[in-house]
C-alpha cells in the first residue's frame, strides 16, 4: 500500500488514512518486525556478548540524542540472535542468499525482517565491531517513515535506509552501496561512544576505523567533502547522512546532485561489492588520488 504524504510517499499500515501521523507510521514499522526463525538453534549470549550488547544499546541511545534524533525506536535484546556457524549458513540458505556457503564464510551478521542474526565469533573485538553495524541496519529499518518518490524510482515495502528498487518486481536494488556506507557511518558513531575498556577489550584501530565497505567509504567522504561549505562543515554533512539513514530522506543526495548533476544516478547504480565503488568513483570523475587510493585498497582486499 502506498500513500501520498506531504509530497513524499510512505508505505506501511496507516491506521487513519486521512491523517497519518509520523507516530503512526513509525508504529507501522514496528508491526512489520516478524517473529524470528524458531527452527534455528541460537546460542544464548555469553557474559562478554551480553555486556557488549548492553553497551552498544547505551551508546546507540547517546548517539541518537547527539544527532538530535532522540525518538528513534530502540531495538530490543530479543531482536538479536547469535548462531553457530552451521546455523548461520542455514539461515543464509533460508533467506535465499546466493552462494550461501561462501557468504556464510565471508560475512559475520545480517538483518532479516527486523531481526539481527550474528555468527558466533571467537574474536571478541570482531564481535564488538560487527554488532553496531547490524544494530544500525535494524535501527534504520525501524525508524524510516518516509521515502522518496524519485522520478521512476519507487520504494518497496521491505527496503531500509536509502535502498530502493527501480521496479519492485525485477528486484534490481538501487542505492545498495550508499545504504551500506551510511549504515557503517552510523555504526562508527555508535562505536565512537562505546566504552570498549569496560568490556575488557584492548584498544585496537579496528574498533574505530570503518570496518566494512572501505572503498565505498572513500567515495562517500570524497563527495561529502565536495558539498562541504563554510557554514556547514564535514561533520554537519556526516550528521545529515546519519539522519538520512534514519529518516529515509534524501537531503545529502540532493545536496550532492545540486553540486554535480548526475551524481544520484551513478550512486543509485553503485552496488555493495568493493569494486562497485571504483566504478562509481570513475563515473563520478573523482580526482586521480582518490581513484588510486581505491585501487590500492582493492588490491589488498583480493
Ligand atoms: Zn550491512
Amino acid at each position: 500500500m502506498r500513500e501520498k504524504y506531504f509530497g513524499l510517499y510512505t508505505t506501511g499500515k496507516i491506521p487513519d488514512r486521512n491523517k497519518p501521523t509520523l507516530e503512526s507510521i513509525r508504529k507501522s514499522r514496528f508491526e512489520k518486525i516478524e517473529t524470528p526463525f524458531h527452527d534455528l538453534s541460537e546460542l544464548p549470549p555469553n557474559a562478554f556478548e551480553q555486556k557488549t550488547i548492553d553497551e552498544c544499546f547505551r551508546a546507540l541511545k547517546q548517539f541518537c540524542d547527539a544527532i538530535d534524533e532522540p525518538d528513534v525506536p530502540m531495538p530490543k535484546p530479543n531482536q538479536i540472535h547469535i548462531l553457530p556457524s552451521m546455523e548461520y549458513h542455514r539461515l543464509l540458505e533460508k533467506v535465499g542468499e546466493d552462494q550461501a556457503r561462501s557468504r556464510a564464510e565471508q560475512t559475520n551478521g545480517m538483518v532479516h525482517k527486523g531481526h539481527i542474526y550474528l555468527k558466533k565469533l571467537l574474536d571478541q573485538n570482531r564481535f564488538a565491531v560487527v554488532l553496531p553495524h547490524e544494530v544500525a541496519h535494524v535501527v534504520s529499518f525501524q525508524s524510516e517513515h518516509v521515502a522518496f518518490s524519485w522520478k521512476g524510482v519507487e520504494r518497496t515495502d521491505r527496503q531500509i535506509g536509502s535502498q530502493f528498487l527501480t521496479k519492485p518486481k525485477d528486484g534490481e536494488a538501487l542505492f545498495s552501496g550508499v545504504h551500506e556506507i551510511q549504515t557503517e557511518m552510523f555504526a562508527m558513531g555508535i562505536r565512537h561512544l562505546m566504552d570498549f575498556s569496560s568490556l575488557g577489550l584492548k584498544d585496537d584501530p579496528q574498533l574505530h576505523n570503518p570496518s566494512a565497505y572501505l572503498t565505498h567509504f572513500i567515495v562517500w567522504t570524497a563527495l561529502l567533502k565536495e558539498i562541504y561549505t563554510a557554514e556547514h562543515g564535514l561533520g554537519y554533512w556526516m550528521t545529515m547522512s546519519n539522519k538520512d539513514l534514519l529518516r529515509g530522506t534524501y537531503r545529502v543526495l540532493k545536496a550532492m546532485e545540486t553540486k554535480n548533476k548526475g551524481t544520484v544516478k551513478i550512486l543509485a547504480a553503485m552496488g555493495s561489492e568493493p569494486e562497485d565503488a571504483l566504478e562509481a568513483a570513475q563515473a563520478l570523475g573523482l580526482d586521480q588520488e582518490t581513484i588510486d587510493t581505491i585501487k590500492q585498497l582493492l588490491e589488498t582486499l583480493e
